[in-house]
């Protein structure tokens, strides 16, 4: 049965002002399986103004303590409602059960941590040059904040932003892709559950032009947090820019994962399979580039044909699939042309490089596991992100060759790097342009450590102590102790 959705706004259920609803797509079926409300710049007005008044009500007067627990306590109930959670998410985007279960549990991490946060964030007593006067700083939350969010992990992106802004004592409103906005909207069901004053949590659902933009130029929204592709952040970027928005954008990686002939191959097979096919390739972080040093190129490319080989694709619900549907048409058809634009290049199809359909294959969203080898670092499908299962091999001679290929492109999100020599691990996490660098492991994240990425692949980080200081204004506090009249005409230094 098609489950029909409304909007959450100020703790309450409501229909967008539009009254107009859209189909959610299963991506394994292609059937459609939940309503989604059709948001409009009236429905953004109605938001941010509970959002606004939130501020001043019952959520702004109360105590850092009671806001960590109130985190506490959504975190615990994320894990009680995982399997919801789950189901929702993974039949919206297609991603395996498996996967999507991981993410929802370690989520409900997020909430623990900035909510252990929410009563340690502490301004200073300022040591003055000045006699006769006490300087301190405090904290304080800048207000609004609008998250907007891609479609391949609407929960757990969403909550990367939404618990440093909570735990800052910020209220969100919450715009998820359009095709991926169901599992907000349960995740909503738990902000009333665990207590949250109406206003501090919203979701409103629909397309970029419709809510995203009026939410960025809204006056009252202080702050956006984007992840997302080029063309939406940059025009989240501008638009935010001519209404002095604060923006921190998390986009997109061709990220190189870098194999010395030195590793332990067999880990590095794994790590690279990982760091490719893991999601369909469909994450910011994919390891799409693999640089391998010449001497051990055929070997290494034989091992990752025999992993690959016993992938299983199929419906993402069943325990044993390990490949799942590309979670759009839109992106299925992308991927597909990046394969056919790879071979026009010259690049060498080693593996894969088919859709798949028919019986177990649902509406036939599928794209096959696929390398190419033989690319050059100025092909396309070394330079542009693809965003679905295909890995570009790229061979290279010692660590400078490996340096100056990994670096030469626009992005610079995270990178990959697989030795074991201690001096050269720590020479390429020096050299390597990239906000992440993982070394002998691909794919890791942690919300106590910062994420976000070098050039074209973002501004700002999110994670750690850091990401609570994105949503926090730093308000300096001047108090004269100083008990004789000064002269009004002259200013002091
Ligand atoms: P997208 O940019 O099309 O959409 C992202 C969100 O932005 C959606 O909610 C969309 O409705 C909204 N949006 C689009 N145009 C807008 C506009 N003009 N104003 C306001 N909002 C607008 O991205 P997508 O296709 O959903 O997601 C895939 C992209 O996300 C990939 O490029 C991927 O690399 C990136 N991504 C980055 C990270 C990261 O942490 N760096 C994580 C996941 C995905």
């Amino acid at each position: 049965m098609v489950q029909r959705y409304q909007l959450f706004i100020d703790n309450e259920w409501v229909d967008p002002a539009s009254d107009t609803w859209f189909d959610s797509l299963d991506p394994f079926s292609g059937e459609p399986w939940a309503e989604i409300p059709r948001a409009n710049e009236a429905d953004v007005s109605r938001a941010v103004e509970a959002a606004s008044a939130a501020l001043d009500g019952p959520w702004g007067h109360m105590s850092a303590t009671d806001r960590g627990l109130l985190l506490h306590k959504l975190g615990a109930l994320i894990e009680q409602h995982a399997d919801t959670l789950t189901e929702v998410e993974s039949r919206d985007n297609g991603k395996l059960r498996s996967e999507v279960g991981g993410q929802v549990r370690y989520m409900a991490k997020y909430f623990y941590y900035y909510g252990g946060l929410a009563d340690k964030i502490q301004g200073a007593v300022i040591p003055m040059d000045k006699p006769k006067v006490f300087n301190y700083t405090r904290y304080e939350p800048l207000g609004v904040v609008a998250t907007i969010t891609p479609w391949n992990s609407s929960l757990l992106l969403t909550a990367w932003k939404l618990a440093p802004a909570l735990c800052a004592g910020n209220t969100v409103i919450a715009k998820p892709s359009e095709y991926t906005s169901a599992s907000l909207f349960e995740l909503a069901k738990l902000f009333v559950e665990a207590g949250f004053p109406p206003g501090v949590f919203n979701v409103l659902t629909g397309f970029g032009k419709e809510v995203g933009e009026p939410l960025v130029i809204h006056p009252k929204v202080a702050r956006i947090a984007f992840t997302g592709g080029d063309a939406g952040g940059k025009a989240v970027n501008v638009l935010g820019a001519q209404h002095f928005k604060r923006v921190s954008l998390e986009l997109g990686g061709k990220s190189p994962n870098i194999i010395f002939e030195d590793a332990d191959l067999t880990r590095a097979a794994n790590g690279v399979i990982t760091g490719i096919f893991s999601a369909g390739g469909q994450t910011c972080m994919a390891g799409s580039r693999l640089l391998l040093q010449e001497s051990i190129h055929d070997e290494f490319v034989e091992r990752l044909i025999a992993i690959s080989s016993k992938a299983k694709l199929g419906d993402p619900s069943l325990p044993d699939v390990q490949v799942g549907p590309v979670a759009t048409r839109p992106q299925f058809d992308k991927v597909m042309e990046y394969i056919g634009i790879a071979k026009a290049e010259g690049a060498r199809c080693v593996f894969g490089g088919n859709s798949r359909s028919g019986e177990g294959f649902g509406a036939g969203q599928f794209v096959e596991p696929t390398i190419f080898v033989d690319v050059d670092n100025s092909m396309r499908i070394a330079q542009e992100e693809v965003f679905g299962p295909v890995l570009s091999v790229i061979k290279f001679k010692d660590e400078e060759d490996a340096i100056r290929i990994a670096n030469d492109i626009r992005f610079g999100l995270a990178s990959g790097v697989w030795t074991k020599s201690l001096h050269r691990a720590m020479y390429m996490s020096e050299r390597l342009k990239a906000g992440t660098v993982w070394v002998n492991n691909y794919r890791s994240t942690s919300f106590t450590t910062p994420f976000g990425g070098y050039k074209h692949s973002g501004i700002g980080r999110e994670g750690g102590i850091e990401a609570v200081k994105e949503y926090l204004e730093t308000k300096s506090v001047w108090i004269s102790t100083d008990l004789d009249m000064p002269d009004p005409f002259v200013r002091k230094y």
